[in-house]
């Protein structure tokens, strides 16, 4: 662009119009240039600051980021930006007076570029973009998608994990398995003669029971990589990371306690206490011997076959 001696309060009423941060500093880091974006957002005006080093004016800036970013620009040439992830609020720039009165700075972003002007004159230029309505956009879809991603990883009616959790857990977790050599159990549990529950109280009442089994039964995992999941209809599945068959064994038979212990009346149970039960299929392998997951999950299955054979209301493991 070439301009004319007249063009110069056209060019500074340019300046003083764009809505971003524009300053100039010299070789010596005096400021040349400093519009008005920047006498709005610091409440320091133009007149106060020209002739100024800018690291008096902001001597908390000194030996960081934007310090060695407007050296590189003056002595080596090199421009830079400084995103606002890694330097959130640098300048003390408000984007308003309440935000000033209560001290919250606006979160910006800097580019610093070298500028050559005739005579081998050396400055900069700093543009400072007010990134903070972007920012807290960026972090309430963020907090949304977070949201998102957990509802469908649970399970409507218990609120426990979903299968969906469940299968991407028991697959993460027999890869890890193999990788640490590790062992890893895993339990399917199922209510007993669920369907004349149904038939009896009703669907509702039904949805009723299994809420409160998956209550009971999902505050029993100690660790955070245990999971709890509803594996369909009135099945459940545990993976337990890190756990031999013996330990699994004694979680199981402690479920199986708790559930009788909540004396939920069932009164078409083909057993001789008319209360609901669940049967439980363990199934472990030991440290480094982790298969596929399709192996584990079969082997669960039999051993609950097994449970129900042999009676119900118990544990039985492979
Ligand atoms: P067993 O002791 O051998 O496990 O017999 P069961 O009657 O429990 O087994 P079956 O698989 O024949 O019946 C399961 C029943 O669970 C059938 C279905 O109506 C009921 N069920 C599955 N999902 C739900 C649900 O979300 N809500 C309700 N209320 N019932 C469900
Ligand atoms: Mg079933
Ligand atoms: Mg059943």
């Amino acid at each position: 662009m070439r301009c004319s001696v007249e063009s110069l309060p056209l060019l500074q009423g340019v300046i003083d119009c764009i809505d971003v941060g524009a300053l100039v500093l010299d070789a010596n880091h005096c400021i040349v240039l400093w519009n008005r974006w920047m006498s709005q957002h610091t409440g320091v005006l133009s007149a106060e600051t020209l002739e100024r080093n800018f690291f008096d004016l902001f001597p908390e800036q000194r030996d960081k980021r934007l310090d060695t970013a407007i050296r590189q620009a003056l002595n080596n040439n090199m421009p830079a930006l400084l995103s606002q992830t890694l330097n959130r609020w640098p300048l003390p720039l408000y984007s308003s007076k309440s935000a000033a009165e209560k001290g919250e700075r606006m979160q910006q972003q800097i580019t610093v570029s070298p500028l050559n002007i005739a005579n081998n004159e050396r400055y900069c230029l700093l543009q400072v973009t007010d990134v903070s309505a972007a920012v807290q956009r960026e972090s309430l879809l963020r907090e949304q998608a977070m949201a998102l991603r957990s509802q469908t990883l649970l399970d409507d009616l218990t609120g426990v994990a979903n299968r969906r959790h469940f299968d991407m857990a028991i697959d993460r977790e027999t890869r890890r398995a193999r990788r640490m050599g590790t062992s890893l159990s895993l339990m399917m549990l199922d209510i007993d003669f669920f369907k004349a529950y149904n038939d009896h109280y009703g669907h509702q009442q039904g949805d009723a029971c299994l809420e409160a089994v998956a209550s009971a039964l999902s505050t029993m995992q100690q660790r955070p990589a245990d999971l709890f999941a509803r594996y369909g209809g009135e099945e459940f599945a545990v993976i337990l990371p890190d756990t031999p068959g013996d330990a699994a064994v004694m979680m199981a038979n402690a479920m199986c306690r708790k559930v009788r212990d909540l004396r939920i009346p069932h009164q078409a149970a083909r057993a001789d206490e008319r209360i609901i039960t669940i049967s439980i299929g363990v199934a472990s392998t030991d440290s480094g011997h982790a298969g596929e997951v399709y192996d584990l999950i079969n082997a669960a299955d039999r051993a609950l076959y097994q449970a129900k054979a042999c009676g119900r209301n118990r544990v039985e493991s492979l």
